[in-house]
């Protein structure tokens, strides 16, 4: 594998730092220097070692890197691109990270010089947490990252970032920026927006108190609950973002709602539980590819017998 000598990342929050470990984990030795925000953020990867050096500007962190990787909110991509833009090193591959990918392909590419190779990414995996504490090194293990090049990489410099995310235990595939937002818009991007708004709802309900809401909340709320806790920077972006495939997806939900509220109403059995019967096939195809395990509760170590 032609492995990358300098990394540059550029956000270092969840993401980035797990793309650290990752790499630390593969025994790569590349320099790793980062950026962001603030100064505490900076100094904390720094502490945990997460990066050889950080810097307080992104252009500063860019400098020499042949793989530089924008890990900030999806609204950040473009004044992040445009700062480091003059820059960059020549024959530098530049990637992202971000949940949606027209966009920031739209907002990153027209920025970046003639002489880099421009690959955008969206690793398929993630937790609500943020913040460099948060990352993990298995955090990519057996999960998809979703790569759209653009005309400015050749087929050596992709191959070249995909055997990186391999290194780190990813699976690659590749996608055109479109289609991946729409496959993102129904798996990911609408079902934290229903999540949201079953949080609210429950939240809204003034006849079921708080303490009955957070209390009984092991009956299926939970999950709804952890979901909604994920960052609300990372998610406002991503929904202005995705505009048009969350729209559709949301309107197919819809659909789907009155249908299943229709058939409560009328006292349609059968239509439930045929429905029932195929959203269950779909979950245990998800168990069969890997993606999640079949232990009761998703594998959840009850606290009262925890084995912390
Ligand atoms: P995170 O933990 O909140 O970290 C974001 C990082 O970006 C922080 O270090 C933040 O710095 C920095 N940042 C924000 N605005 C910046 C700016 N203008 N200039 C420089 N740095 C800036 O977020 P994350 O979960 O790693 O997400 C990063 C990207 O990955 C997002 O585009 C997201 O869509 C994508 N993603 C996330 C997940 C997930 O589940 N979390 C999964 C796949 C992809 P400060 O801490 O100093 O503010």
């Amino acid at each position: 594998m032609n492995e990358y000598k300098h990394v540059a990342l550029i956000g270092l929050g969840l993401i980035a730092g797990s793309i650290s470990l990752a790499m630390r984990r593969a025994g790569m030795g590349a320099r790793i220097t980062g950026h962001a925000r603030t100064a505490r953020t900076r100094a904390k990867a720094l502490e945990m070692g997460l990066v050889d050096a950080v810097f307080d500007s992104a252009a500063e962190a860019v400098k020499g890197a042949d793989l530089v990787i924008l890990a900030v909110p999806v609204g950040a991509m473009s004044a992040v691109a445009a700062e480091i833009a003059p820059h960059l090193a020549a024959g530098a591959t530049i990637s992202d990270v971000g949940s949606v990918k027209g966009a920031v392909v739209a907002a990153v590419g027209p920025h970046l010089p003639d002489n880099v190779a421009f690959v955008p990414a969206h690793p398929m995996a993630g937790t609500e947490q943020s913040g460099p504490e948060s990352g993990f090194a298995s955090l990519f293990d057996h999960r998809w990252v979703l790569l759209t090049p653009t005309g400015s990489a050749s087929d050596a410099e992709v191959q070249r970032l995909s055997d990186f995310w391999a290194a780190l235990g990813a699976l690659v595939e590749y996608m055109e920026p479109d289609h991946h937002d729409l496959v993102a818009g129904v798996i990911s991007h609408a079902p934290h927006l229903i999540a949201y708004t079953m949080v609210g709802v429950a939240d809204d309900l003034t006849k079921v108190t708080k303490t009955e809401v957070v209390n009984y909340s092991a009956a299926g709320f939970r999950d709804f609950t952890r979901i909604a806790a994920s960052d609300p920077t990372m998610w406002r972006d991503v929904f202005l973002h995705n505009k048009d495939a969350t729209l559709e997806v949301l309107g197919r939900f819809t659909e789907e709602l009155f249908a299943l509220q229709r058939a409560i109403r009328m006292g349609d059995g059968d239509f439930l539980h045929d429905y029932f019967s195929r959203t269950r096939d779909i979950r245990r195809s998800i168990i069969d590819a890997g993606q999640d395990t079949d232990a009761p509760d998703f594998g959840r170590v009850n606290p009262q017998e925890g084995d912390t």
